[in-house]
């Protein structure tokens, strides 16, 4: 099924507001959230849809990324996932960061013995101009921490026993009354014992030490779409720390970086190249070589040419990033000074430049080192 633009979803148009993408997505998180919907199973999709929308356009970059990519913004690796994690509806639309803005989130959420995704790893990427021009598949290495394959993550040596933490009940929590002059106090932490496990195991895991958890060195194979620009970044879902407690694994975020090109520039999706050409050329017309990303092309420059032209070749910019076309690349034209000209080739010029109406006069030019010479002699002369 097709994604729903992310402004049809909010019911707002591409024009509108901040304010108004807040409040149209306000309206919806109340209609579908799930706690009051339990009846109704399309109610936690479409609030799962709006909180997207909304953590897109909600947020002034993400937002004009998706003004000029659209979904494609986001997508891109392996097929799945995208340039941001928007994983679950967590942020605004989750009733539970609210709730622990007001009441600590840390107290709750550290001794919380259920499963627990792993951490998300962040990789720096940095590529060529014409990779990014026309992506590419490689194979990126990292160090992580993976589940044990020797315990599967349960931190005993297989075929010893566990126990259930005797301090806590295998709850990971402890409880601790506390009095204070505003009142009687219960606070919960994580069980000492147990380190939060529920359960005390009598012989560790050989190969992780009873940590449930080992750290590799992983190859990961990414692909990068064609269009790609620098400061996007890619998400590969499921690629990144290991989860505790059965918990799914985090992200990989890799973040790209392109390095400048040589001589091409670029801007969106169009490319610039400033090519030098010289007086002559620009005067009588001539037809020149011009490099393109993939080989050169031919370019006929018209009689007259003043520098600072733009010539447009069509489709030779970088793909979209949508998949769709192609950029253009923009020739603009640098008229070159003639240097160390022949004394025969400064007649010439100063002859054409008497039949134009303009009188230069013979050079008596010493150079520039000398003119310097005769600046400080002077300061220094005393008459
Ligand atoms: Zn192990
Ligand atoms: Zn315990």
């Amino acid at each position: 099924m097709a994604k729903r633009d992310y402004y049809e979803v909010l019911g707002v148009g591409r024009d509108a507001s901040e304010d108004e993408i807040k409040k149209a997505y306000r309206k919806l998180a109340h209609k579908y959230h799930p706690d009051v919907n339990q009846d109704d199973p399309d109610a936690e999709e479409k609030f799962k849809e709006a909180s997207e929308a909304y953590r897109v356009l909600g947020d002034e970059k993400l937002r004009q990324q998706y003004d000029q990519f659209g979904h494609a913004a986001f997508e891109g690796v392996n097929g799945a996932g995208g340039f941001e994690g928007f994983g679950g509806f967590e942020g605004f639309g989750d009733f539970g960061d609210i709730f622990d803005m007001f009441f600590g989130g840390a107290m709750g959420r550290q001794a919380r013995q259920g499963p627990q995704k792993g951490a998300d790893l962040r990789f720096d990427l940095e590529i060529a101009f014409e990779e990014a021009a026309f992506g590419l598949e490689t194979e990126i290495e990292l160090p992580r921490t993976e589940v044990c394959p020797r315990c599967h993550g349960n931190q005993a040596e297989p075929g010893t026993p566990i126990h259930t933490c005797s301090q806590c009940n295998g709850t990971g929590q402890v409880q601790h009354v506390q009095q204070s002059a505003f009142g009687r106090f219960v606070n919960v932490r994580v069980c000492p014992t147990c380190g939060g496990e529920g359960k005390t195991v009598e012989t560790p895991c050989r190969e992780c030490g009873g940590q449930g958890q080992v750290r590799r060195l992983r190859k990961i194979s990414i692909k990068i779409p064609a269009g790609i620009d620098n400061g996007f970044r890619l998400r590969v879902p499921g690629e990144g720390e290991a989860g505790r407690r059965g918990g799914p694994p985090g992200d990989l975020y890799v973040f790209i970086r392109v390095r400048p090109h040589e001589f091409f520039r670029r801007q969106g999706n169009d490319v610039y190249y400033e090519m030098p050409i010289s007086f002559v050329q620009a005067a009588l017309g001539d037809e020149v070589e011009v490099p393109t990303l993939e080989g050169s092309v031919k370019l006929r420059i018209p009689e007259g040419t003043q520098t600072g032209t733009s010539f447009r070749i069509r489709g030779k910019g970088i793909a979209n990033l949508r998949g769709y076309g192609r950029g253009d690349l923009h020739v603009v034209v640098k008229i070159y000074t003639p240097k160390n000209l022949t004394a025969e080739q400064k007649e010439t010029l100063r002859r054409w430049g008497e039949s134009v109406g303009d009188t230069v006069q013979p050079s008596q030019d010493k150079g520039f080192l000398g003119r310097v010479k005769d600046a400080i002699d002077g300061f220094g002369r005393k008459d």
